[in-house]
């Protein structure tokens, strides 16, 4: 071999070598890359853990929070608001009655027929509109003008056979927002939540905001109730079911209610009911404990939320924010690492990733996990192999199973506080042994995120009967209530009307 050649077939080694080098460098940095984002899935693993000792923690600070609630104004972060609903529709209401619902992402109107037996429920025309976004941070005369004229039009197509000639619409205003009410017609805005921003409406009686602004518009229409949407729903279950007795709604936002003795309402001393018990409006949302397992993106989202260090249990369960929750754990992987390739800015933007598209990601049974390809798309995250795509499918699983679970463990915690989880409350000192002869339980269920991700109805179903013990549980019932919120609320109206 020539020395032309030899130079020629080393420097060829070499190369190779080089290449080789570069490719093992590659593999090993992707490697590390991959390594990176298992290490940050693993870390929310750890931070979202919720096993059943845990959950039960959870279960013993809502049962004290309920109880510092009732016992003082502001002695929990639990508000434990009166209602001024202490009779709940039995199934004897008779005549047509009306319900308008502002949610947290949607408005409904709807109107129903009661003939005077339980099974005689006539729900009619059910409207169902995304509320418009320009809305949320406008003026209450903006909204309230909005509110009266979409039943207007709901009037109007009725025509002339609903409502006889001179007799006034009876409306429940269903207002899914905490309220501090004077009675059951009327209320005052506490504070704003899920996104909403109207300051002026603060402290505003709501109801007479509505029937302001339906004489404007010379509606013939009496707002005969303001009504929280999870009273509402535990009105439904109450009227199908008079076990029911706590109703619990996960949409946008999450909230309970639930029927307590009056005597158990310190704060209220005196206060006297018919039926010696009163709905109570936990507002739930604003839970907080130091055994709710926290991590990094919860602080993050709080932190740029338009209601920071406020509603801290609704911001791990609840609709609005889930999607966002799972968002910035992307966020995070795509920085640290480059397994989701050059990712658009898109990605940072808050709430981009709505929960919905969570569950069809979480549910995607496609072979090669299609839909959550699509959804990586629309989010600036295009071509990403199937491992990634099983990636995200995890974060989904982690942060809806939180959810679930907490969820069940919020539901424990009211059963607990009135004595139907089988320890015979928080006050009797029975042992868990010592199961009180227990009472079935109804426990009513509506909401958006509940009706439709059935992997976060199953996580907290499952985590209901890990937390009561398979006796326990035979006893208590999930009931889902579709619209509950706004159907239930018209028959409070009509139970008013009749009582
Ligand atoms: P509102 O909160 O306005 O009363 P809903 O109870 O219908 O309305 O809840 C709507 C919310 O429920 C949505 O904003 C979303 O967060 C959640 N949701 C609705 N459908 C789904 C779904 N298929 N998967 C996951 N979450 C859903
Ligand atoms: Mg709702």
């Amino acid at each position: 071999m020539g020395k032309v050649a030899v130079a020629f077939a080393a420097a060829a080694v070499v190369a190779a070598c080089s290449v080789a080098a570069l490719m093992v460098g590659r593999r090993m940095k992707s490697r590390r890359k991959w390594r990176t984002v298992v290490e940050i899935l693993k870390e929310l693993e750890d931070a979202c853990d919720t096993p059943v000792g845990r959950l039960r923690q959870v279960v013993d600070a809502m049962a004290v929070e309920m109880h510092a609630g009732l016992a003082s104004e502001g002695g929990s972060k639990l508000k434990m608001l009166l209602t001024f609903v202490d009779d709940l529709p039995n199934g004897t209401e008779k005549g047509t009655y009306y319900a308008l619902h502002l949610g947290g992402t949607y408005f409904r109107i709807l109107r129903v027929h009661l003939g005077g037996q339980r099974s005689y429920l006539d729900v009619q025309d059910v409207e169902r509109h995304p509320i418009p976004s320009h809305l949320m941070n406008s003026t209450s005369e903006v909204l309230f003008n909005f509110l009266a004229f979409s039943l207007e039009r709901f009037i109007e197509k009725e025509g002339n056979g609903s409502s006889s000639q001179g007799v006034k619409r009876e409306l429940a205003f269903t207002f899914s927002f905490p309220v501090k009410h004077t009675s059951i017609s009327s209320g005052v805005l506490i504070k704003w939540t899920k996104g909403f921003e109207i300051s002026e409406m603060v402290g505003k009686d709501i109801a007479e905001c509505l029937q302001g602004a339906l004489n404007r518009r010379g509606l013939d229409m009496h707002v005969a109730a303001l009504v929280n949407d999870t009273v509402g729903a535990l009105s439904l279950g109450y009227y199908h079911d008079p076990d029911t007795v706590v109703a619990v709604v996960f949409g946008t936002g999450s909230n309970a209610c639930y029927l307590e003795r009056t005597d158990a309402i310190i704060k209220c001393q005196g206060l006297l009911t018919t039926s010696g018990s009163m709905v109570v409006n936990m507002e739930w949302g604003n839970f907080w404990s130091s055994h709710l397992p926290r991590t990094s993106y919860d602080i993050d989202l709080d932190a740029e939320s338009s209601n920071s260090n406020d509603m801290g249990f609704e911001k791990m369960i609840s609709g609005m924010y889930l999607g966002d929750i799972v968002r910035r754990v992307i966020l995070r992987m795509s920085q640290e690492s480059d397994v989701f390739g050059p990712t658009s800015s898109v990605l940072s933007e808050p709430y981009l990733l709505r929960t919905n598209s969570v569950s069809v990601m979480h549910e995607d049974d496609t072979p090669e996990l299609q839909e959550v390809a699509r959804i990586l798309k629309d989010l600036g995250v295009a071509d990403v192999p199937l491992k990634v795509r099983k990636l995200v499918v995890k974060i989904c699983d982690v942060v809806t199973r939180r959810a679930g679970r907490l969820a069940a463990a919020g539901i424990a915690g009211i059963l607990k506080k009135i004595g139907r989880d089988g320890s015979g409350g928080i006050t009797s000192g029975r042992s868990r042994n010592e199961i009180q002869m227990q009472k079935r339980t109804v426990v009513a269920v509506e909401g958006g995120l509940y009706m439709n991700y059935t992997m976060f109805r199953e996580y907290m179903e499952e985590a209901l009967v890990e937390i009561l013990g398979e006796e326990v549980s035979q006893y208590v019932v999930v009931k889902a209530m579709e619209d509950g919120s706004s159907i239930g609320s018209a028959l409070l109206v009509a139970s008013l009307q009749s009582s």
